[in-house]
């Protein structure tokens, strides 16, 4: 192949994947995404270095994907719902996610707030994720190796806890974990029947919105080497 040839073949490439990107982002839009900052974070965010090279074709369309460890790179329409419901009442400082996973929702956040902390109990996936944040330069974002129904409570409180995983009940260290007026955004429920819950710390107790069906798969006990 000729130098030209290869050129124009990695051009065609590109911009392939730069339509593809901007399709995405017009379909988040028409579903109901309106966070302009959560739509421009996910378009800059090169989800295609999420998962395996034979799947970085599929990357811009809007589905979950395998990334190894039976689990999966959440469905970019739920990144986008699930940090907009975090940053809906404001700017946040400290976030906790649970489930670090390809680390794909970690990165999307560490971009609209101020620190992530992110725990996942699979430690390949975990040490995965780490390289590509550094890859892309984010820095604000901290791991842990470990179980999420723990949270991180060395380090809490927490102002947006935000989970990845089904729970079959809300966990009580992540409600303990919550800062004042602190939200936690967590799928509820198992198999089929699972809801996308929003639950804030109020003045005397929390709040809890339930926000429509969502499959995830599910938060696990204990970390796995
Ligand atoms: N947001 C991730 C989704 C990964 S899927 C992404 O976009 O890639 C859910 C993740 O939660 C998996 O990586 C799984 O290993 C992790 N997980 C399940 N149970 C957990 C637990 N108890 N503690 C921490 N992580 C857990």
């Amino acid at each position: 192949m000729s130098r030209e040839q290869d050129d124009m073949l990695r051009r065609g490439i590109g911009m392939t994947s730069q339509r593809t990107r901007e399709r995405l982002i017009q379909r988040l839009y028409e579903e109901g995404i309106s966070n302009a900052k959560v739509l421009e974070v996910i378009r800059r965010t090169p989800r295609h270095l999420f998962v395996d090279e034979a799947l970085a074709h599929r990357a811009y369309e809007d589905t979950a994907l395998p990334i190894g460890n039976n689990q999966t790179i959440s469905q970019p329409y739920m990144v986008a719902r699930m940090s907009e419901l975090l940053l809906e009442a404001g700017p946040l400082d400290k976030v906790m996610e649970i489930g670090t996973g390809s680390g794909y929702q970690t990165a999307v956040l560490s971009q609209l707030v101020e620190r992530v902390f992110s725990v996942e109990r699979i430690k390949v996936l975990q040490d995965r994720a780490k390289e590509r944040l550094v890859e892309l330069n984010l820095r604000n974002v901290v791991f842990r190796w470990g179980d999420g129904w723990e949270g991180w409570p060395a380090l809490a409180p927490y102002n947006g806890i935000i989970v990845t995983a089904v729970a079959t009940d809300v966990p009580q260290a992540l409600l303990d974990q919550l800062a004042p007026g602190g939200r936690l955004v967590i799928p509820v429920g198992s198999g089929e029947v699972q809801q996308l819950m929003l639950i804030i710390r109020e003045e005397q107790g929390f709040s809890r919105r339930v926000l429509g069906a969502v499959r995830f798969v599910p938060l696990l006990n204990g970390p796995l080497a």
